[in-house]
């Protein structure tokens, strides 16, 4: 049997390998068009952040291995020009030669992969517009990058490589926008979970343009222009272009396979062409929740469906069960990942379904370093299946995403995932692991034991009808809390409910949800009609921040320097006055440790704090803001931040709340 595979990376080699290990006997061809097979594209952005070193570490397989190994007829710079269905050949394009061949095949895999979309605008075929998919474009950005000669880079695309372009160009000392059309990046995150990339990517000095597209770029005295929707011009020295990729289908097409936004294949990864299989970027599957139709372009399905092409091919009975997006990605400290499907696509597909918000450490508080990780988890209303999650912290989202992934599709419920037997060591988790624990919040909404109410319901409580409640210490609620809401901090509730209207509803929150579900139940149990704000402020605090591209439309006069994001110009020379260490405490609690130190310090004097609860980068800004006091630094390595303040003049007086519109952000007064 003669094999012919068109491709030769995740999903060619995948198929070419695994087919030898089923078939000793069968001749197969692999032809790629570039000069390189099986190389590391996931490892491309890191390349050329000088964070991978050695360009020889991204040829994953060398070619003399794979020859040697598995006795592949392997042919580089070859393109598969057209397919003959009729006569079992494909025209092939030897560009090494110039040499134009036919082959013939038994059977033949497609894995041509998608390709970086270049929408036609004007000038976007510039010298110093990039994109990146493949060995070649990693050389000529590093070659550009290691001139010294660009300080200054636009990132067109909000999606996983642009995201990892940003982080790599800032690494490598680069002055980074990063453009997206939509409001927010990483379109498979709900909005408010992406709220909290856009602080972090802020925070580490990634200038935001958010919901402005490209219209054009033109290219003057030796840099580009980018012209954006909105008029507003970004000039740089070079652009990445991310904003997604093309399927490769033209071959297929040509060939009179059938296809849709993709090439269409079966369960087996048949084309409608029973010999011819394809697999990768390049195909349609269908969602492992839906059934409907997707496009996933990811490493794992396209080495998965690889692997199931060549099972068939080699006479094994194996089908590819559908794909449900799990991805992770690195920005900057911050992990970002998801599975299955977002608020978005159930909408889209009519599906109904309720959601939690967690805040949880990612091991026991009371070990020394433990950060919070954000996650929202989103399950049926009926039977509780979980259909999707999302996570979004510093140390330990990869494992507990892959939990969740595991139990999509396992089919399991929220319940199902309560009991779970996960390890522990105060090292590594909490007894109730932040997935279990996040099942545990979910499981209690499901069974009606609390009822939820969304950060983004806030808007439209009615004071005639709701009274909110803010269950947190006092201090707390001095710190910002949601306009209009009354204090009584949990542990005095049950001897203060005569304060309470009965005839009202009433809408508890506390810092992350936990000390609401206590007093829901404290209510509830005393006959209040009440609902618990899910994730408390914090959901809905980093969810309603918003975002405005002024700091970009400025970025020619602002000249922010990396980790600087105060007005207040450069660092102090000389050490701080003070050092503080809020690591391990939950905001507000770093920045009430900062008050009480500023309280006894002079004007002048400077204070150095640590913390670990991502909430502080966004918590210190605003105090500083009201308070007077002066940002001078703030920074973030490693999933700790470390803010200078310079104290300013102030009142001595005692916080005050203040009441704000529900889109006031900090709302403190000293
Ligand atoms: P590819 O791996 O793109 O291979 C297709 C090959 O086919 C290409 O080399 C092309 O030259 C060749 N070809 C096309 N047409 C022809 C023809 N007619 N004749 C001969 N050869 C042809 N995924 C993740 O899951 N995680 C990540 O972190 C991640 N990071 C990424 C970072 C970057 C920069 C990029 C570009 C991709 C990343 N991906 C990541 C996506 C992942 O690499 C792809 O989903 C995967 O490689 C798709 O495999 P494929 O075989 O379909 O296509």
């Amino acid at each position: 049997m003669r094999v012919v595979i068109v491709g030769g990376v995740a999903g060619g080699a995948s198929a070419a390998a695994r087919l030898r290990r089923l078939d000793e006997t069968a001749e197969i061809i692999l032809f790629e068009r570039g000069e390189h097979i099986s190389f590391a594209n996931c490892g491309l952005p890191y390349y050329i952040g000088n964070v991978i070193t050695n360009r020889e570490s991204l040829l994953v397989v060398s070619k003399d291995l794979m020859r040697e190994r598995f006795r592949l007829d392997i042919r580089t710079r070859c393109e598969v020009l057209s397919i003959d269905r009729r006569r079992k050949t494909v025209r092939v394009l030897d560009a090494t030669t110039n040499n134009e061949y036919e082959e013939t095949w038994d059977k033949l895999v497609l894995s041509p992969g998608a390709a970086p979309l270049r929408p036609p605008l004007p000038g976007v075929n510039g010298s110093r517009i990039y994109t990146l998919r493949n060995i070649p474009d990693t050389d000529a950005i590093r070659k550009a990058v290691d001139s010294g000669t660009v300080r200054s880079a636009t990132v067109v695309g909000g999606g996983f490589i642009g995201i990892e372009m940003a982080e790599n160009l800032k690494h490598r000392g680069i002055d980074v926008t990063l453009v997206e059309m939509l409001p927010q990046v990483m379109a498979p995150l709900d909005g408010e979970m992406a709220a909290i990339v856009h602080q972090h990517l802020k925070l580490k000095g990634v200038h935001l343009a958010l919901g402005d597209g490209v219209a054009a770029f033109e290219e003057k005295a030796g840099r580009v222009v980018t012209t954006l929707a909105s008029g507003q011009n970004i000039e740089s020295d070079i652009v990445i272009l991310a904003i997604g990729v093309k399927p490769e289908i033209r071959l297929a097409l040509e060939a009179g396979l059938e296809t849709g936004r993709g090439i269409v294949v079966n369960s087996r990864m048949q084309t409608s062409d029973p010999d011819i299989y394809a697999v990768g970027d390049a195909v349609e599957v269908a969602d492992f929740q839906t059934g409907r139709p997707t496009m996933v372009p990811l490493a794992w399905p396209a080495n998965k469906q690889g692997r199931i092409a060549a099972d068939n091919i080699a006479g094994l009975d194996s089908e590819y069960r559908g794909t449900q997006g799990t991805s992770i990605v690195k920005a900057f400290d911050l992990t970002v990942a998801t599975t299955g499907l977002n608020e978005k696509q159930l909408a889209a597909a009519g599906m109904p379904y309720r959601k939690s918000y967690t805040h949880s450490g990612h091991h026991a508080g009371y070990y020394p370093g433990a950060i919070p990780m954000s996650i929202k988890l989103i399950f049926s209303p009926d039977d509780g299946r979980l259909l999707g999650a999302q996570i979004v912290g510093i140390e330990g989202v990869d494992k507990r995403i892959d939990v969740l992934a595991t139990a999509i599709r396992a089919r399991m419920s929220v319940h199902d995932i309560e009991s779970l037997e996960l390890a522990y060591a105060p090292p590594f988790s909490s007894a109730k692991d932040p997935a279990v624990m996040a099942a545990f919040v979910a499981g209690n909404i499901l069974s009606g034991r609390v009822k939820p109410l969304y950060w983004d319901e806030v808007e439209q409580l009615e004071p005639a009808r709701d009274w909110l409640l803010d269950v947190r210490a006092e201090d707390e609620f001095q710190m910002g809390t949601i306009a209009g809401a009354a204090n009584i901090p949990v542990n005095q509730l049950r001897d203060r409910l005569g304060e309470i209207p009965g005839d009202k509803r009433i809408v508890v929150f506390c810092q992350v949800g936990l000390r609401g579900y206590v007093a829901c139940r404290i209510l509830t149990a005393a006959g209040f009609d009440c609902v618990n704000l899910s994730g408390g402020y914090l959901t809905w605090h980093t969810a309603t921040l918003g975002h405005d591209n002024t700091e970009v439309y400025e970025y020619s006069t602002i000249q922010t320097s990396d980790h600087i994001l105060a007005s207040g110009g450069a660092s102090p020379a000389g050490e701080a006055t003070r050092r503080v260490d809020a690591c391990g405490l939950q905001c507000p609690g770093p920045v009430l440790k900062l008050f009480e130190n500023i309280r006894s310090m002079q004007n002048g004097e400077t204070v150095e704090i640590a913390a670990t609860d991502p909430g502080f980068a966004i918590d210190v800004k605003a105090w500083c803001e009201r308070t007077g006091n002066q940002l001078v630094s703030l920074s973030s390595d490693a999933g700790r931040y470390s803010a200078r303040i310079r104290k300013g003049p102030m009142p001595t007086a005692a916080p005050q709340p203040v009441a704000g519109g529900p889109n006031d952000k900090t709302i403190v007064l000293f």
